[in-house]
């Protein structure tokens, strides 16, 4: 069983968002192309509580704190009800099954789709073995859904076309994709995706 996951494509990952990444309004068509593919679509969403310890200016308590990176380290972003927390509106909500809420706990980043939130259970009551994965941000969210998904022993194949990364470090977007490489994932183009389509729906 395969599913479409769509990792925190929400305004604020979109220019003129708080926490912008370059190009990531860009990623809606390829999505919207390829979701009819897929017997199941998630989109994710990262939902913060407004005091989240990744916050610029948010008092943490260093021993509770367990994210891969350093706490404070972002700008206020995504919190939970607010307009920069919805998908962006270029994504057709009408394609999107579930929606699952990740990284509410305030101790972490969240960056894993599977953080926080009841994606792997939703997964799983869905008997899917393999994930297509398009989103915001290559470098962090996808890159660390990837990897999660890879350790939940799934199938991986990521929408080159469908991602856009931050890049804080030039070249982070690339080293992430080296490292989901290594992790097992494999690497389409939402174009190559639809031709498969048509030449299958052409044989039957
Ligand atoms: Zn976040």
């Amino acid at each position: 069983m395969d599913a479409l996951l769509i990792v925190d494509f929400q305004n604020d990952f979109t220019p003129g968002g708080a926490l912008e990444v370059k190009g990531g309004d860009e990623i809606g068509p390829a999505l919207n192309a390829i979701a009819d593919r897929f017997d199941l679509v998630v989109a994710t969403r990262d939902w913060h509580p407004p005091d989240h310890g990744s916050f610029v200016g948010v008092e943490v308590e260093p021993e509770r704190w367990h994210g891969i990176d350093p706490p404070g380290i972002w700008p206020p972003h995504c919190v939970q009800n607010t307009p920069g927390a919805e998908l962006h509106s270029s994504l057709d909500r009408s394609k999107v099954d579930v929606v699952v809420d990740k990284a509410q706990d305030p101790h972490t980043q969240g960056y894993s789709s599977f953080h926080g939130g009841n994606l792997a259970e939703v997964l799983r009551e869905r008997g899917v073995d393999h994930v297509w994965i398009g989103g915001l941000a290559t470098d962090y969210c996808v890159k660390n859904t990837v990897l999660d998904a890879r350790r939940e022993g799934l199938e991986v194949t990521v929408v080159k076309d469908a991602i856009r990364g931050i890049d804080v470090e030039p070249g982070d977007s690339e080293r992430a994709l080296e490292e989901m490489r290594r992790a097992g994932a494999d690497f389409t183009t939402s174009e190559e995706l639809l031709a498969e389509r048509a030449a299958s729906a052409a044989r039957r």
